[in-house]
Parts: structure tokens; sequence; C-alpha cells
């Protein structure tokens, strides 16, 4: 997967003990004026557009996995396009700033560097005139977890769906335990934020997010979602009770085991209709009359049926 974050990359004056990091990374020991180097963001514990967010163990883990990692423009497989590389990494905390789920703001910080040579100079000029790119790390995890019920959505989904409010409590995936960091890069910043983002689900994760998209959802709680069901099922129940009886009468060949299987394949509308329509035929059929209504055909100004 990838991730994407907006980084302010800035100048640095270098210490000794940086340009000693950088040269196990360099065939030969490279001067303080041969190299630029610069600090980063590469990913921290927010709910990400994706509504994801790594946990702090992984950023940590990722730490370890991103020293000595290069970076290249726009996820490019060019070696060319590899400009710059980590020499350190660390995990920097705010504890004046919250993320949703509580925790003070953390962060993987890392410190690269890059050769200045004529091939260099513009993207050093752009990383020193301090254009805002963003960095966005590409690295693979073990586990994305459901952050209300914990389950894995890699192995499989769960019944919250990300983005929606469970208990006050807005569903993500939780990153957890990356096992390997493949690179990082700078991408220019897109007009859109959710434009340029590329990224992979696999099936588990696209079940998790659908319906994602759709403009108004509602959420329920267990409770209220039990009892909207209980009451649609009571509902369809007696269409389905009405449609049996009137068929019964109106069509008493059929059967009521014949009207049972009809029923359960027809949906709450089409009950509905059917059992108009039986009513009717039943009506035709077996004319309701009141006991004092008078026989037809018999003249009503004889009065003969109250004559005892
Ligand atoms: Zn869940």
């Amino acid at each position: 997967m990838k991730k994407n974050i907006f980084t302010a990359a800035q100048d640095a004056v270098l210490p000794d003990e940086e340009l000693g990091l950088i040269n196990r990374h360099t065939l030969r020991d490279l001067t303080r004026d041969e190299v630029f180097c610069f600090t980063l963001t590469l990913c921290d514990n927010r709910v990400d557009r994706d509504m994801e967010r790594f946990d702090v163990a992984a950023l940590h883990k990722l730490a370890e996995l991103f020293d000595g990692r290069t970076g290249i423009a726009d996820h490019s497989m060019k070696s060319e396009d590899q400009m710059a590389r980590i020499y350190k990494t660390w995990v920097e905390e705010d504890p004046a700033e919250r993320t949703m789920n509580g925790e003070p703001y953390t962060c993987l910080k890392a410190k690269a560097y890059m050769p200045v040579t004529e091939e260099t100079k513009e993207k050093i000029a752009q990383i020193k005139s301090g254009i805002k790119k963003e960095t966005s790390v590409s690295c693979s995890v073990s586990a994305v977890r459901c952050s209300i019920c914990g389950s894995n959505w890699k192995e499989g989904a769960c019944r919250h769906r990300k983005g929606r409010v469970y208990d006050g409590k807005v569903c993500h995936g939780v990153l957890t335990d990356p096992t390997d960091a493949y690179e990082w890069s700078f991408v220019a910043v897109p007009a859109q934020r959710s434009a340029g983002v590329t990224k992979s689900l696999t099936l588990a994760e696209a079940k998790t997010t659908v319906g994602a998209d759709e403009e108004e959802t509602v959420t329920l709680t267990l409770d209220a979602f039990k009892g909207l069901t209980a009451c649609a099922e009571r509902f369809r129940q007696s269409l389905v009770d009405e449609v049996i009886r009137s068929g019964l009468l109106a069509l008493p060949d059929l059967g009521k085991a014949a009207l049972e299987e009809l029923c359960g394949g027809l949906t709450e509308e089409q009950l509905d209709r059917l059992g108009k329509s039986f009513r009717h035929t039943a009506a035709e059929r077996f004319p309701l009359r009141p006991q004092l209504s008078g026989e037809s055909g018999r003249d009503p100004k004889t009065n003969h049926e109250f004559i005892i």
C-alpha cells in the first residue's frame, strides 16, 4: 500500500555525526559540501483520507524499516529517479495534539540526503524554496484491523464499514505490524486531495468499503437495527397471512402449501397487489352480505321475508 502525507521539507545544518550516518551508504566518504539534507515526515497516526491509520507500534517498526531506503519521484521505478536516501529515522510525539481516537499525535520523521550534482540541482532548489510536497510511502502490513471490533480485514470483512459511526466512534482501518518498507517518494501536491492516489484494495478491504460513497448513509445502533428488521418481518408476515387467507377463498383448489410457496418469492409490494386481487376475486365468489340485506330477486315492496 501507499500512504501519502503532506510534509514541509527544509534545509539542515549537518552535524558530524549525521555525516557519518550518510557515509554508511556511500561508496566514498562525502564531504559536507557534497550533500544536501532535509527532514521529512513519512507517516503518522492520524486517520487518513482512506479512513486508515497506523498504530504507534507500526510507526516504530517503520522507523527501522525505512532507514536506508531510497526516495524516488512519483513512485517511479526508474533508477535515475532515485534521488535521495534516508539516513536517520525517529518517531516524534506531540502530546498537545490529539488524534480522532484520543492518542497523542505521533509521526515518523526521517532525514534524507541527496548528492549535490547537476542533475539534482533543480530538485534541491524546489525543496529549498519550501514548496510543500507530499511524501508518499509504500509499505506492506500484516494486518488491517477494524477499529471497532479488531478483526483483520485482510482475512475477511466484518459487519462494520469504514467511515460509519458505531456508538459515537468512526470505523476505520488500523494498519498494524508492518512487514516491509519499499520506498518513499515526493509527489506533486494534487489539486484535489483525493486525486492521484494510487492504492490497490484486496477483496476483503473492498467489501468493507462498499457503500462508503453513497450520498446519504444512516448509522443505527444494533438495537435500533434489530427493532427495524423485526418490524419489517411483522409487516411482511401480515401481508403473507392476508394473501393466504384471501387466496384460499378465491382459489380454494390451490391449497395453503402452494400459496405459502408462492408468497416466498414475492416482494412486499407484489404481496400487497396479489392480496388485493385475491380479495377482489373472493368477493365475487362469496359476496359478503349482511343477514338482513334481503335475498336478491325478490320484490322489496312485498316484505315477504318479514311475514311470519
Ligand atoms: Zn468490525
